[in-house]
C-alpha cells in the first residue's frame, strides 16, 4: 500500500502522528493509498520553517518572484497529463475534466505573473511642504489555505499563486480525499525555483485545521469547502485575529424563460447539472422553467439527453460524460436524498437509482437523476446534493422564478436563459447572487476577474483571484515623509491639515 507524505522544508516527509486516512480509487472502490493526518506538532513545525524562510522571499524583488511562477506555468504544461492522471485516479472526474481543473488553476498563476504591477502601491508627491505620502502593499508573512476535494489542483493554485507572488509563505492543507496533486504542485514549484519552506503541504483533517486556527504565527486563512465548516473556520479564525476568507456550498438555479432556445437550454443544463457528477460548487442543481408550457418543453428535451449520459471510469477517456463520485459515503448520501425526493412527492422522471456499471460494481458510480415538480419545502431543494441530480421547480412567472433563487440560503452562482435583453438586464441587476450567467450555465469568472458567492456561499470581504487576491494577501502600510524637516522649528502638538 502506497504511503503518501507531507511536503515540508522542500522534501517529502513521512507522517509521525500515526494517524492515516484511506485514499480511494473511486472507480473500483478500492483503497489505493494512505495519507498521513498531521498532528498539531507537525503543523506547528511547518509554520516555524515557513516563518524562517519568508522574510528572505519577501525581500526578493517582485519581478524575480513572478519569474518563478512563469517557470511553474511551463512545468504545469509539461506535466499536464501526469497531473490530470493523478487527479482523475483519486477524484474520479474524467480525464478532460481533470485537465480543465489544472488549466483553470494555471490561468490564475499566469495572472499572478503580473504581481509587480498589482503591488506598485500609491504615491502622493508634495502632500504638504516637503511632505510626500506613499502606501505600499507588504506581504502578511505565513499564510494558510484549506481546500476541498472537488478541485484539488485549481483551488490550491487560486490560493498559493497570489500568496507567493506577494511574498508570503504558504501552508496548504488539502483535502485528505485527493492529496497527490497538491504534493506534486509543491514539488513543481520548487523545481521552478521557489526557495524551500515557502510552499509546504501538510496533510490532515480537523486536527490540522484546528492547529492552523490556533497558530499565532499564521496571519491569514483561506478556506473552500462546505458551508458548516466555512462558518466554523471563519468565526474561529476571525476571533483569533486572522484575516479569513471562506467559500462554502451552493444551490445554483437556472431560470429558463419561455423565449429561450430550448435545445440550447437543455444542452447547457445537462453539462452544468451532470458534469463532474454534479460535484462542482458552480453546478446547476435547480432548473426553474417559467410557465407550464416551458416546463413541459424543457422536460421533453431533457429526458433523452439525461438518459443517454455515459458514466464510467476516467480510463475511458473522452467516451464518458462523468465519472464516479468521490466516496461511498457521498454516493449513499446522494441516493438517500433521492429517496427523500420521491417520498416527499417530487416526480422522478429519470431514475438512476439502479445504475450499475459492469466490471465496476463496487465503484462509487451514481446514475443520472432528473426530478420534476420539486417544491421549495423538499429536502432535495433545500440541501446541496453534490451529485448527478437535477431538480426542476416550476414557476408561474418570472417574478416567482426570481424569488426562488433570491430566497435560497445559498448565493454562489445562477443563470438565466432568454432571448430578451430587458429580462436579462433586470435579472443581473436584481439577483442577490455573486456570479451570474446570461445564456451561460456555469459563469465561472476568468482569472483576472474575481470569484465569490453571496449569502451562505461566502464569508469575508474579498473574493478569490483577480485584484482581490492581491488585497487579501498583502497589508497596506502608509508612510508620511518630510524632507527637509521643519521639525527644528519646534514640535507640533495638534493634528492639523497639511498647508
Ligand atoms: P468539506 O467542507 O468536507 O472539506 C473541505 C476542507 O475542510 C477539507 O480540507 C477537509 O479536510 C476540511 N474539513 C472537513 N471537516 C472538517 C472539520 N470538521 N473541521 C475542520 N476542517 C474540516 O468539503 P468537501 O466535501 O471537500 O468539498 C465540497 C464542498 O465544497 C461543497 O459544499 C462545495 O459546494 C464546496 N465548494 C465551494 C466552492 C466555492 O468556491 N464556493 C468551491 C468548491 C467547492
Amino acid at each position: 500500500m502506497q504511503e503518501l507524505t507531507h511536503y515540508i522544508d522542500g522534501a517529502h516527509v513521512k507522517g509521525t502522528s500515526g494517524r492515516f486516512a484511506d485514499v480511494m480509487y473511486p472507480a473500483t472502490g478500492e483503497v489505493q493509498a494512505k495519507v498521513p493526518l498531521a498532528s498539531k506538532d507537525e503543523l506547528d513545525r511547518a509554520v516555524e520553517i515557513a516563518a524562517a524562510a519568508q522574510p528572505a522571499w519577501a525581500a526578493v524583488n517582485p519581478q524575480r518572484r513572478a519569474r518563478v511562477l512563469m517557470a511553474f506555468v511551463g512545468l504545469l504544461n509539461r506535466d499536464m497529463d501526469k497531473l490530470a492522471e493523478a487527479l482523475s485516479r483519486e477524484h474520479g472526474k474524467t480525464f478532460p475534466d481533470a485537465k480543465g481543473d489544472v488549466q483553470r488553476g494555471l490561468e490564475v498563476v499566469e495572472y499572478c505573473i503580473g504581481a509587480p504591477q498589482m503591488l506598485k502601491g500609491e504615491y502622493t508627491d508634495a502632500a504638504g511642504p516637503g511632505i510626500d505620502i506613499y502606501s505600499m502593499r507588504q506581504a502578511l508573512g505565513v499564510t494558510a489555505g484549506i481546500t476541498p476535494f472537488n478541485f484539488p489542483a485549481m483551488i490550491p493554485m487560486w490560493m498559493f499563486a497570489p500568496a507567493i507572488a506577494c511574498g508570503n509563505a504558504f501552508i496548504l492543507k488539502p483535502s485528505e480525499r485527493d492529496p497527490s496533486v497538491p504534493l506534486m504542485l509543491a514539488e513543481l514549484l520548487e523545481e521552478a525555483g521557489l526557495p524551500k519552506g515557502i510552499i509546504q503541504v501538510v496533510n490532515g483533517d480537523k486536527e490540522s485545521v484546528d492547529a492552523i486556527l490556533d497558530n499565532e504565527v499564521i496571519q491569514s486563512v483561506g478556506f473552500v469547502g462546505s458551508t458548516p465548516i466555512a462558518e466554523y473556520i471563519y468565526s474561529r479564525g476571525c476571533a483569533a485575529g486572522k484575516r479569513v476568507q471562506c467559500f462554502g456550498g451552493a444551490k445554483n438555479h437556472m431560470i429558463i424563460m419561455p423565449d429561450a432556445d430550448m435545445d440550447q437550454a437543455a444542452d447547457a443544463l445537462v453539462g452544468a447539472g451532470y458534469g463532474a457528477a454534479g460535484e462542482r460548487c458552480m453546478a446547476i442543481s435547480v432548473a426553474v422553467p417559467v410557465g407550464d408550457e416551458t416546463a413541459d418543453r424543457l422536460i421533453e428535451k431533457l429526458i433523452p439527453r439525461v438518459e443517454k449520459l455515459k458514466v464510467g471510469p476516467y480510463t475511458a477517456g473522452d467516451d464518458v460524460d462523468y465519472g464516479p463520485v468521490v466516496t461511498k459515503a457521498a454516493k449513499e448520501n446522494i441516493l438517500r436524498l433521492v429517496e427523500t425526493g420521491v417520498d416527499q412527492g417530487a416526480k422522478l422522471v429519470v431514475d438512476g437509482r439502479n445504475f450499475s456499471l459492469q466490471g465496476y460494481e463496487d465503484g462509487f458510480f451514481v446514475g443520472a437523476h432528473l426530478f420534476d415538480h420539486v417544491t421549495t419545502d423538499m429536502d432535495i431543494y433545500k440541501t446541496e446534493i453534490f451529485g448527478p441530480v437535477l431538480s426542476t421547480v416550476r414557476a408561474k412567472t418570472y417574478e416567482e422564478a426570481l424569488s426562488y433563487a433570491m430566497d435560497h440560503e445559498y448565493g454562489n452562482g445562477t443563470a438565466i436563459f432568454t432571448r430578451d435583453g430587458d429580462t436579462a438586464r433586470d435579472f443581473a441587476s436584481r439577483i442577490n447572487i455573486g456570479m451570474v450567467g446570461i445564456n451561460v450555465p456555469i459563469p465561472v469568472p476568468l482569472a483576472y476577474h474575481t470569484f465569490g458567492g453571496w449569502k451562505k456561499s461566502a464569508f469575508g470581504d474579498l473574493n478569490q483571484h483577480g485584484p482581490d487576491a492581491f488585497k487579501f494577501y498583502t497589508r497596506t502600510k502608509t508612510v508620511t515623509a518630510r524632507w527637509p524637516s521643519g521639525l527644528k522649528e519646534g514640535g507640533e502638538f495638534h493634528f492639523k491639515p497639511m498647508d
